[in-house]
């Protein structure tokens, strides 16, 4: 592989990356000897081997993961992601990411994640139901609202969801909704749930705009990747009143200066699988994140923004939606030009946020209106933003850099007052 090559797949790797930005702020912490490296490994990382029938008639074995990066705060929160590129390595980064997101917004969960190597665009409903079926009785004495607490992820949802409360019901001969979280609402689910990322990606951005004393209404949006994440921010943001001057997903994309009708493009996507086509917009022809727009919402995929394009993002405020779409070799260009972002461990939490009272939900057996559901979602991200920006203040750092410090010291506290076993 030539040089740059070989440069951009280092650039490229999320483990690689999430080590970057936890060494970067660990740093700038008075950490105790030794509690740095218990606190950057996984605990636990673990291997399955799951046979499955085919439609076909044929045995298929396919490999799967779990990953516990941290269990300090409380139980392993995080998703499972079906891909056929997922590895061991990549799964770990996430899980990592888990731990200091739900540290940032301060909620009582530790860090997991999981992965199954598959392509659950050629499998059928039933082979994707056995597949899940035996990876969560694989898992299940790792699983539980004590333990580790999966939610939906890349190619995962609430059916998925839905299989695992099943399977672990089964096995525990009692129904378990709070096993896991992103549930279909008939199944234990939250209202709120759906919208909370996007919910939390425009709180982070009124933050932000007021912070930097400038309008949310009027501001020109630009968003990549227009499904769960996107589509609810844009949304949002343009009920704020601003202007979303660009959209793209992996159709294409579409603009207009004087902004787009965000319900109609919703309504069209439903309709036609994308944005391309859109008749209330001009086809976009150069790439989203080079857009003239003062807010850019990364939310599609990871390795978005690198240092080979970081140099011509025009926005001021970056928010990101995705996890892990600017790359640490973009962020230090970003930094240079004055961008403010918005880190995903920050700005995309909201998810999370809510997937914990799902969880509260289920153990109180009692569930609450959205309105309340918001109301809370808002008081945790609105108090996660300050906390970030107050520490970025006081140690003239990013706000990525000061996120990472933020979730270290509260795991670090918790470790220095539980004691390490050793
Ligand atoms: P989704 O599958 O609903 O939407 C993904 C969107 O990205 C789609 O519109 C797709 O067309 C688009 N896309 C894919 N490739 C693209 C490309 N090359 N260029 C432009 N657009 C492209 O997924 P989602 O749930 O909205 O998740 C998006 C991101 O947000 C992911 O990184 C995910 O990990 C992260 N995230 C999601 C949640 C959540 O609650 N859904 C929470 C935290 C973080």
């Amino acid at each position: 592989m030539p040089a740059e090559g070989a440069n951009l797949q280092k650039e490229l790797n999320p483990l690689r990356n999430a080590e970057r930005q936890f060494d970067e702020a660990a740093d700038r912490l008075n950490l105790p000897p030794g509690i740095r490296e218990v606190i950057k490994r996984p605990r636990r990382a673990t291997i399955v081997s799951l046979p499955v029938n085919l439609d076909d008639g044929t045995l298929k074995v396919f490999t799967g993961y779990r990953v516990q990066h941290s269990i300090v705060r409380g139980p392993a929160k995080g998703g499972i992601r079906y891909h056929p590129d997922v590895t061991l390595e990549e799964v770990e980064a996430l899980a990592a990411w888990m731990t200091w997101k739900c540290a940032v917004v301060n909620i009582p969960f530790g860090g997991g994640k999981g992965g199954v190597v598959c392509d659950p665009s050629r499998m059928s409903k039933g082979e994707l139901e056995r597949l899940t079926r035996r990876y969560a009785a694989d898992l299940s004495d790792l699983f539980g609202p004590e333990s580790d607490v999966p939610a939906p992820d890349v190619n995962t949802n609430e059916q998925v969801m839905a299989w695992i409360v099943d399977t672990y019901s089964m096995h525990e001969r009692r129904t378990e909704y709070a096993v896991v979280t992103g549930k279909p609402l008939e199944v234990g689910g939250s209202a709120g749930r759906r919208e909370a990322t996007g919910r939390g990606v425009l709180l982070c951005v009124r933050e932000a705009c007021e912070h930097l004393k400038r309008p949310l209404a009027g501001a020109r949006v630009a968003v990549q990747g227009f499904g769960n994440v996107g589509s609810v921010s844009a949304d949002l943001m343009a009920k704020e009143g601003a202007k979303i001057v660009a959209v793209s997903d992996v159709s294409g994309g579409v603009h207009d200066p004087a902004g787009l009708d965000v319900k109609a493009l919703i309504t069209w996507v439903a309709d036609h699988r994308g944005v391309k086509g859109f008749p209330g917009g001009k086809p976009l022809t150069t790439p989203i994140v080079e857009h003239d727009c003062d807010i850019l919402v990364p939310a599609a995929l990871e390795n978005q923004i690198t240092h080979e394009n970081a140099d011509r993002v025009r926005a001021r405020i970056i928010a990101e939606g995705a996890n892990g779409p600017t790359t640490p070799d973009a962020d230090r260009i970003l930094r240079d030009k004055g961008a403010f972002v918005i880190p995903d461990i920050l700005c995309n939490s909201g998810g999370v946020t809510v997937s914990y009272f799902e969880w509260v939900q289920n153990r109180m057996g009692f569930y609450w209106p959205e309105r309340e559901v918001n109301q809370r979602l808002e008081q945790y991200m609105v108090q996660a933003f300050h906390d970030v920006l107050a520490k970025s203040l006081e140690h003239k750092v990013d706000m990525r850099v000061a996120a990472f410090m933020v979730a270290i010291e509260r795991v670090v506290k918790v470790i220095m007052l539980r004691g390490v076993y050793a």
